[in-house]
């Protein structure tokens, strides 16, 4: 479960009891789904435990909160020194930490002048599990970047999401693969794409997409380890005589996609670039260097 009678949570400058912890009926949150939130992995690294790109997280709730107008007052280091309190407080390692700002009451269609800010944490394993993943094409598009800030991680958005993961588990499939609004692939309901072919990786540019912090670390490890990666639209077609794919997010982390509507990828899992990056990403997470990959 995500909390029991001792846990405790950050809300609006007190720690307290999550069992304890209350929110209004009438929050505008909850009825149109007006705010936002961030998913952070916290790791028990060789140097302690670490909150993985605390400040990226922080600072990319921050913009989600300025893009859709609503009014945020914390520093990105306040939030994360909270964080690593709400870690300590309920002695957690390795953890997922969950933040959200909601809207105080509010039924009208206006942006709201006040909101709270929550903090949680739980253990959570990878959100996808580890085993390669059969992914269906969802019949549903990512948001219209014209209708919402698709970059912005909004809570309402999230209808979306569940609505094409709902759909790939009723197909018997383990997640869907989203395109956007023009028909080009986009992202997967909870974390972003990249597929390899002929020795490059391939993934959307930014845009139609959340702009994953995984995502941004996998070009960095691309860089690092001169791994070939390009940003570039490209269709479901193209992936069909593609070497191999992986989804990547904080939650499920790098994890290998088997096939797409079937059609398996042509490379083992072991021996593809994604292999090579899930490697580099576990030890970039644990504050370990990853130079050997490559070795
Ligand atoms: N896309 C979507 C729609 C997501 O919900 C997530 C998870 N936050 C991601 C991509 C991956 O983002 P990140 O790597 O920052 O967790």
């Amino acid at each position: 479960m995500y909390y029991n009678d001792q846990t405790v949570l950050f809300l609006d400058g007190k720690f307290v009891k999550a069992k304890d912890a209350r929110i209004d009926l009438f929050s505008q949150t909850l009825h149109y789904g007006y705010g936002t939130f961030e998913g952070i992995r916290a790791y028990q690294t060789i140097n302690g435990v670490k909150i993985f790109k605390a400040h990226e997280h922080f600072e990319r709730l921050r913009k989600s909160c300025a893009l859709i107008n609503i009014p945020f007052h914390y520093t990105a280091e306040e939030l994360t020194q909270i964080s690593y309190q709400v870690l300590e407080r309920n002695k957690l390692t390795n953890a997922y930490v969950r933040p959200l700002v909601y809207a105080s009451p509010n039924m009208s269609l206006t942006a709201p002048k006040e909101v709270s800010v929550m903090i949680a944490a739980w253990e959570w394993g990878k959100y996808l599990g580890d085993q390669p993943l059969r992914v269906c094409v969802s019949s549903y598009q990512r948001p219209n970047p014209k209708s919402v800030h698709v970059e912005a991680k909004v809570c309402g958005h999230y209808v979306n999401s569940i609505l094409a993961t709902t759909e790939a588990r009723e197909r018997g499939f383990d997640e869907a693969l989203m395109l956007d609004a023009k028909g080009y692939v986009a992202e997967g309901p909870g974390a972003n794409f990249f597929f390899e072919k002929d020795g490059v990786l391939y993934t959307p540019p930014l845009g139609n997409i959340l702009p994953g912090i995984t995502r941004a670390t996998v070009l960095e490890i691309c860089h690092e380890l001169e791994i070939p990666v390009e940003e570039r639209l490209f269709r479901v077609e193209d992936l069909f005589d593609a070497d191999s794919a992986f989804f990547c997010g904080t939650a499920a982390e790098v994890i290998s996609i088997q096939s797409v509507e079937g059609q398996p990828f042509r490379k083992p899992w072991k021996s593809s670039l994604g292999a090579v990056v899930q490697e580099a990403y576990q030890c970039i997470v644990l504050d370990k260097s990853y130079s050997y990959v490559i070795v």
